[in-house]
């Protein structure tokens, strides 16, 4: 039986080549595989003995044996009922050499011709001569692809182009179940598509989809699209925020006089234009999980972990500094979404309908839909590398903050007199003067200090008999070296890498640093240390009870349905320290709450009511509050 080929070894050369030179390979190592591959490939038997397929265009002359290869319809002498077998087989030619008759040969053709013809397959010939159709931009496909459906395109296209039918090639891992096994409905760890989004969603899916490397075997699992729907969920709650809360009057945060931004709008705009810059490079080179990694933490950590809490008590006054901030949150969000459209399309369509889509006056966002504006572009003449940097370091200090009121006992709430940082980076001390009031509001605290020296009283103990167990000959050496070390090195080392490092040994064990830092407790980040006091003053005490009183009334004012403007009497009944506290910060407890009186009243003058709450045991103290609304 003769078999057709495609003589590859005539091509081989050309193949390898145009893999070096003209294809870009995702991720890199595909080029390898494409040219190990290709290297070892044997000529391409094209021919099958089948019935269904797409019959080989060939006749041959049962007389003297001369073939005729027909490209076209429009050579058969007529045009048959259908191309495909068996009407095709009806045709015969006569042959030009003898006369003779002419039979088509029966084999069909293997189908990876079919598929490595798909880019002009469908194209007629004056299509293809418009020039309008040339190699494609892009495809992808699995790993098993490169035997086949990559390999097929690339010798079809070197044959009718000379050069590869495509410029970028991206070869996708296989999806999945969490324990690492292929999903199948035999095995039953087959989840229908579906059945993920009406449980999860379709954005939650996708998002956590593309955030995945595309070239790794990606695992499902739950909790990461369950991850992707809080993130989701997060930037929902950053929309609805920017519609109750709209300035009075929209300004154009780029266009504005540049000193009457404060620095964490100037830091917003700075980080947005960073981050950008970033994904558009990940977009360039088809990194779509970078990108994607990159505008969920600019939302998530940056807009609301960060901007927004920030930008929450500046909106409590009218004013231009308010109008600034929401129309620095308003511009910077919008154009994420332009990014984030990409990667959660119903999110950010959403958004886009309720939040943007009718302006706000001196804005521009009048288009239909999210999905009709350009790519958004970088300024990086407004990216401030120091003030970034500064950020990261106020981040540290506030998040050590939050780590140490844990281990004493004092929650975010209340707010503590004093933060200290031990460092010797003038850095650090210009991020705390640069940064002063941002980490004050994110501390809760009522000052930070910098500090070069800060009296603490080290003791370092060395356990020798452990430093000889691990070290030998060399023990003696270590503990000289240890003793000479400054004890605040040592312990930084210990706390923040788990082991100290001298003259190139590791000492993970036998050595312990005791440290009395008074009133204070302390612990170490890369940029410093940072003490807070171990307890609170009486007269921050008294101000932490009344942020819990000022919470409790907050509460109750929500689950009773009141809104802003709404204002109320209050009755309160307590005792000891926290009535102190409600006398003392009378105002700051009408303000916080939109209370026009406030009452002492006895216990058995509010009645005891389970929903919504209204008695607690707070520090030890009685409290029950009953609030009515006034008018
Ligand atoms: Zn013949």
């Amino acid at each position: 039986m003769t078999q057709w080929f495609l003589k590859i070894s005539a091509l081989k050369d050309d193949m390898l080549n145009a893999i070096r030179e003209d294809v870009y390979w995702i991720p890199p190592f595909l080029k390898n595989r494409m040219l190990d591959f290709v290297g070892e490939a044997p000529d391409w038997c094209i021919t099958r003995q089948r019935y269904w397929g797409i019959p080989l265009p060939v006749w041959r002359c049962e007389s003297c044996g001369k073939i005729k290869v027909i490209g076209d319809v429009s050579e058969l002498p007529q045009k048959p009922t259908d191309l495909h077998r068996p009407w095709i087989d009806e045709i015969e030619l006569t042959c030009e050499e003898c006369g003779g008759k002419m039979k088509r040969v029966p084999d069909v053709l293997d189908v990876w011709i079919d598929s490595g013809n798909a880019v002009w397959a469908s194209l007629t010939d004056e299509e293809m001569a418009s020039g309008r159709y040339g190699p494609a931009e892009f495809i992808i496909e699995g790993r098993d692809q490169i035997r086949g459906w990559f390999y097929s395109l690339l010798g079809s296209g070197m044959i009718y182009w000379g050069h590869p039918p495509y410029k970028t090639v991206m070869m996708h891992g296989m999806f999945l179940d969490k324990d690492g096994n292929k999903m199948s409905k035999s095995l039953g760890n087959y989840i229908p598509i579906d059945e993920i989004k009406k449980k999860m969603g379709a954005d939650p899916f996708r998002l956590w989809g593309v955030s995945n490397v595309p070239w790794d075997e990606v695992r499902f699992n739950e909790k990461d699209v369950t991850d992707a729907a809080n993130d989701l969920n997060i930037i929902l709650n950053i929309g609805s925020f920017l519609r109750r809360f709209t300035p009075n009057k929209y300004v154009d945060p780029l266009s504005v006089d540049q000193n009457l931004l404060r620095i964490e709008d100037r830091w917003l705009i700075s980080r947005w234009n960073s981050v950008l810059k970033e994904i558009t490079e990940n977009m360039d080179k088809y990194e779509f999980h970078l990108a994607t990694r990159k505008i969920r933490s600019f939302l998530i950590n940056d807009v609301s972990r960060l901007y927004l809490k920030i930008l929450k008590p500046r909106i409590k006054n009218e004013g231009e500094d308010r109008d600034i901030g929401l129309s620095t949150l308003r511009y910077i969000f919008f154009q994420s979404l332009k990014v984030l459209s990409l990667m959660a399309p119903h999110t950010a369509e959403y958004i886009y309908i309720h939040t943007y889509k009718d302006a706000l006056d001196g804005e521009g966002y009048n288009e239909v839909s999210i999905n009709m504006y350009d790519w958004p572009t970088f300024d990086l003449t407004r990216v401030d590398r120091l003030l970034e940097k500064g950020m990261v370091i106020t981040t540290d200090i506030v998040s050590t903050v939050a780590n140490l009121r844990q281990r004493v006992g004092i929650k975010l709430r209340w707010p503590i007199d004093e933060v200290v940082v031990v460092s010797d980076s003038t850095e650090v001390e210009n991020t705390i003067d640069k940064l002063y009031e941002v980490i004050k509001l994110l501390a809760n605290t009522e000052g930070v200090k910098f500090t070069r020296d800060f009296l603490s009283d080290y003791t370092v103990e060395v356990d020798e008999e452990e430093l000889v167990h691990e070290f030998g000959e060399q023990a003696e050496h270590v503990i000289g070296l240890l003793r000479k070390m400054n004890p605040a090195d040592v312990q930084k080392q210990l706390e923040l890498r788990g082991y100290v490092e001298v003259d190139g040994f590791q000492v993970k064990k036998g050595i312990r640093v005791r440290e009395d830092a008074g009133e204070f407790i302390g612990s170490w980040t890369q940029y410093g240390k940072v003490y807070i006091r171990k307890e609170l003053s009486p007269e921050l005490k008294k101000k932490g009870l009344l942020r819990e009183v000022i919470r409790r009334i907050q509460d109750l004012r929500k689950r009773e349905g009141m809104i802003e403007s709404d204002r109320i009497n209050v009755d309160i009944y307590t005792e000891g320290t926290i009535r102190d506290a409600v006398e003392e910060f009378m105002k700051e407890l009408k303000d916080s709450v939109g209370a026009v009186e406030v009452h002492f009243v006895g216990e058995d003058d509010i009645p005891t009511t389970d929903k919504p709450k209204n008695t607690w045991k707070v520090e030890g103290e009685p409290l029950k509050i009953r609030i009515t609304k006034v008018g």
